[in-house]
């Protein structure tokens, strides 16, 4: 089992499916190799750690255990990834490939739970994952299979790896979600998976001696101390147990956690692999009918070698923010409509950040864009948890600093968590100014 999982910070780790000492939680927190600091994302601290684009704050640990550098998984030797137009050129080539198109039960999803209309889901060309992704990596690279193959390369496709001798796509079944930037090129997919698999969460810092693993997904858990098997069997969903021996002795904790829904494509630690951040993808959705003639003037643009592809720039004096591309683009097209008679105000441009901890990451964007309004709408539970509300808090404090007009969307959470529920329901936030 992997834990600690290096970062860009030189000396940091992320710790994996491992409980952080500082908030109970799985995922996203960062332990220093010396084992005495942890960057926390859910509690705060006095000291703020990292201004780039994910939000942390530095605790000090005691009794911490130094990391066994030897033992972690590093994304070091992960390309980069291609320079966007051509990242856009693999991309657009996958979301027109045979072997990704749009299975039944996908499109029964986006038509029946999202209510999205046929002809939006093909502009916003949504796809699924392929069933044989050898075929779509050959597919799609093409004469350049060959080239990228080459062991002195340094730059890649994000999802795209060698296995054996052939190019392949890391993921699992689920719908291919593009990223879209503010000149509408591809830069990234995440993958809505069809199932939501469960892992088995420890306390790796306080007890080094335990993994487990769920060895038949939903809940039937293999438990392993000392590299030897001590049990199996059903683990109850979301409940911490202490393991202990026949003495009575606490071997360790384990919990059975539920994993993510979204992933990006991908292919961290995987050979001649490509991380899909760095920089991480922010999602531009603007109105579906909109989005089909901005699509065209793109490929005419692309395929003209002597345009300046700077004019399909989207200039925006008002946005919205929220998290999740796929939530943006079902917002947006409600919000043109519910807001017609005072969209040139509100704006009709919706930015998804990955998470409301990466909101930074939009900083740059907002500029080149030359937004002046920003409409916040993350989900509603955003305001009110505990450690989600700090970023809230602090995303607004900065905003203002930097001088643009802030507003947050608000509703009842009885009407809908995220803003696409909310308007799927039938409802319309307000726009409060803070
Ligand atoms: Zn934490």
């Amino acid at each position: 089992m992997m834990v600690y999982r290096q970062t860009k910070i030189k000396g940091w780790f992320e710790l994996q499916r491992t409980v952080c000492p500082v908030c109970g939680k799985s995922g996203g927190c960062m332990i220093h190799e010396s084992g005495n600091k942890i960057a926390c994302i859910r509690e705060r601290s006095e000291i703020q750690f990292g201004k780039g684009s994910c939000q942390s704050w530095l605790h000090q640990i005691k009794d911490g255990v130094k990391v066994d550098v030897g033992n972690t998984v590093s994304n070091t030797n992960s390309r980069k990834k291609f320079p966007v137009h051509l990242l856009h050129g693999f991309f657009s080539k996958l979301a027109k490939d045979s072997t990704t198109e749009l299975s039944h039960m996908h499109s029964q999803h986006l038509m029946n739970v999202r209510k999205l209309p046929e002809r939006t889901i093909i502009n916003r060309q949504y796809r699924s994952f392929p069933q044989h992704p050898m075929v779509t990596a050959k597919n799609v690279l093409g004469p350049f299979a060959d080239r990228l193959a080459d062991p002195k390369m340094t730059v890649g496709i994000p999802g795209f790896y060698m296995n054996q001798d052939s190019w392949t796509i890391n993921g699992q079944s689920g719908i291919l979600i593009p990223y879209r930037n503010e000149y509408n090129l591809i830069t990234g997919y995440q993958i809505r998976v069809d199932e939501v698999k469960n892992f088995v969460e420890t306390d790796q810092l306080k007890y080094p001696n335990l993994k487990a693993y769920v060895i038949k997904q939903p809940n039937y858990v293999n438990i392993v101390v000392n590299g030897k098997k001590f049990w199996e069997g059903v683990l109850e969903q979301g409940k911490m147990e202490k393991v202990v021996d026949e003495n009575g002795e606490i071997l360790g904790t384990v919990k059975l956690a539920r994993g993510q829904r979204y992933y990006w494509l991908s292919s961290p630690n995987k050979k001649y692999g490509t991380v899909a951040g760095d920089p991480i993808p922010i999602h531009v959705a603007i109105p579906s009918k909109q989005l089909e003639s901005w699509n065209k003037a793109v490929e005419a643009d692309l395929s003209n070698p002597d345009s300046d592809s700077h004019t399909t720039l989207r200039k925006s004096k008002a946005i919205w923010i929220t998290e999740g591309a796929l939530k943006a683009d079902i917002a947006i097209d409600h919000i043109a409509e519910a807001f017609s008679d005072i969209i040139e105000e509100v704006g009709d441009t919706m930015l998804a950040a990955p998470g409301i901890n990466s909101w930074r990451a939009l900083l740059p964007l907002l500029k080149t864009m030359g937004v002046k309004r920003i409409n916040i709408a993350f989900d509603m539970d955003a305001t009110v948890n505990e450690h989600v509300s700090p970023y809230f808090h602090d995303m607004v404090k900065e905003f203002k600093t930097l001088g643009f007009e802030v507003y947050v969307a608000a509703w009842s959470l009885n009407n809908g968590k995220g803003i696409d529920d909310l308007l799927l329901n039938g409802f319309t936030p307000q726009l409060r100014k803070l």
